[in-house]
C-alpha cells in the first residue's frame, strides 16, 4: 500500500441503519478510509439521501439500499442488490436498532418481539446473508451493535438487554465457525451516545447515568466510529469473538 492508499481501498461495505446516530457516523468513517458503502436504513429516506450526499461530495462512493433487517426475505434481497452492483461485500456492520422501553409488568409482546426482531434477527439476517460470499472471499469483517445494556442489564430494557446479550453469544459462534476462512466477527459494546436514540432519554436520567461514566461525558457516534475503523482493518486481523465497550470506562 502507497503512503497515498486509503486503508479501505476496494473494500465494500454494507452498513444497517445508517440514516443515522452510530450507522451514519460509521457509514462516513469507512467511506473516508476508502470503501464503497452500502446504506441501509428503514424509512428514513431524507437523512440516508443527506448521508450519501455527504459521502459522494467527499469524494466517496455510496448507494442506498433501505429496507427491513428483520425480515429475511428482504436481507437477501437486499445484499443481492449489493453485490450485483458491486461483486463483493468485505464488510458487514450490524448496527440497525431500535428500543421499545417498558417496565416488565407493562412490556408486552408486541414490543419484546419488535425489539428481538430487528436487533437480535437482523444481526442473523444480514450475516448469514454474507457468510457464504466472505467465506468464498476467504475474507471479511463483520461488526455487531451490542450495548452495554447486554452486558449489565437495565430496568425498562429486558427486552434490549435481551437482544445486545443475544447478540454476544451469536458473535462468538460466528466468530469460532468462520475463523479459518479469515473472517472476523466481533461485537462493540457502545455505552451512552449522543443519538437519536438517546435523545429520547429523560435530563434526569442522563444525569444519573453520567455518575456512571469515568469519562464524565456521553460519547459521540465518531467514537463509536473509530473503534469500528479499528476492527474492520488489516490491524484487526487477528481480534475473532471480542467485545470491544465504548463506554467511557462504565463498564469494566
Ligand atoms: P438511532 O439514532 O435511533 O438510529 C437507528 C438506525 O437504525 C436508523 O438508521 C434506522 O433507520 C435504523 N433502523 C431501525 N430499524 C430498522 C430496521 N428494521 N431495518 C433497517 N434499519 C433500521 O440509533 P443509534 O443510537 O445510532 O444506535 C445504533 C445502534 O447502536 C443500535 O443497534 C443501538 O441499539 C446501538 N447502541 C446505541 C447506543 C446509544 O447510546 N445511542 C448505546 C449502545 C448501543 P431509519 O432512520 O430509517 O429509522
Amino acid at each position: 500500500m502507497s503512503a497515498t492508499e486509503k486503508i479501505l481501498a476496494d473494500k465494500v461495505a454494507f452498513v444497517t441503519g445508517a440514516s443515522r446516530g452510530i450507522g451514519r457516523a460509521i457509514a462516513l468513517r469507512l467511506a473516508s478510509d476508502g470503501a464503497k458503502v452500502a446504506l441501509n436504513f428503514a424509512s428514513n429516506s431524507a437523512k440516508a439521501e443527506s448521508v450519501k450526499n455527504e459521502i459522494e461530495s467527499a469524494g466517496g462512493t455510496a448507494m442506498l439500499i433501505p429496507g427491513d433487517v428483520s425480515n429475511f426475505e428482504t436481507v437477501t434481497k437486499l445484499i443481492k442488490q449489493v453485490v450485483d452492483a458491486w461483486s463483493r461485500i468485505d464488510i458487514l456492520i450490524n448496527n440497525a436498532g431500535i428500543t421499545r422501553d417498558n417496565l416488565l409488568l407493562k412490556m408486552s409482546e408486541d414490543d419484546f418481539d419488535k425489539v428481538v426482531a430487528t436487533n437480535l434477527k437482523g444481526v442473523f439476517n444480514c450475516t448469514k446473508a454474507v457468510t457464504k460470499l466472505m467465506m468464498k472471499q476467504r475474507g471479511g469483517r463483520i461488526v455487531n451493535m451490542s450495548s452495554v445494556v447486554g452486558l449489565k442489564g437495565n430496568i425498562s430494557q429486558a427486552n434490549y438487554a435481551a437482544a445486545k446479550a443475544g447478540i454476544i453469544g451469536f458473535t462468538k459462534s460466528a466468530a469460532r465457525e468462520l475463523a479459518s476462512r479469515g473472517v472476523t466477527v466481533n461485537a462493540v459494546a457502545p455505552g451512552l451516545i449522543n443519538t437519536d436514540m438517546t435523545a429520547a432519554l429523560s435530563e434526569k436520567v442522563k444525569e444519573v447515568m453520567l455518575q456512571e461514566i469515568p469519562a464524565g461525558r456521553m460519547g459521540t457516534p465518531e467514537d463509536v466510529a473509530n473503534a469500528v475503523a479499528f476492527l474492520v482493518s488489516d490491524q484487526a486481523a487477528y481480534i475473532t469473538g471480542q467485545v470491544l465497550a465504548v463506554d467511557g470506562g462504565m463498564v469494566m
